[in-house]
C-alpha cells in the first residue's frame, strides 16, 4: 500500500499506509484534530481551500466495475 504524508495540527507530520482507493483522512487518528494530506515530496503547495467540500456526499461505490476493462 502507499503511504501518505499528513500533518496534524495537534501531532505534527505523520505517515500513514492507505489503500490508493481509501478516501482521505480528515481526522488525526490519534487525536482527531483536522488533517491535512500533504501531496508529493514538495510540501509546500499550498491547498487554495475549495477542493475539500462535500466529498462525503458520493459515497456510491463503483468498486470493481471502474477498473474492469471496457476494451471490447
Ligand atoms: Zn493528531
Amino acid at each position: 500500500m502507499p503511504t501518505y504524508d499528513y500533518r496534524c495540527e495537534q501531532c505534527g507530520k505523520f505517515q500513514i499506509e492507505q489503500s490508493i482507493k481509501a478516501k482521505p483522512l480528515t481526522q488525526c487518528p490519534t487525536c482527531g484534530n483536522p488533517v491535512r494530506r500533504l501531496i508529493g515530496k514538495n510540501v509546500n503547495v499550498i491547498l487554495k481551500g475549495s477542493g475539500f467540500y462535500s466529498t462525503d456526499n458520493r459515497k456510491e461505490s463503483t468498486t470493481g466495475k471502474d477498473s474492469a476493462d471496457k476494451a471490447s
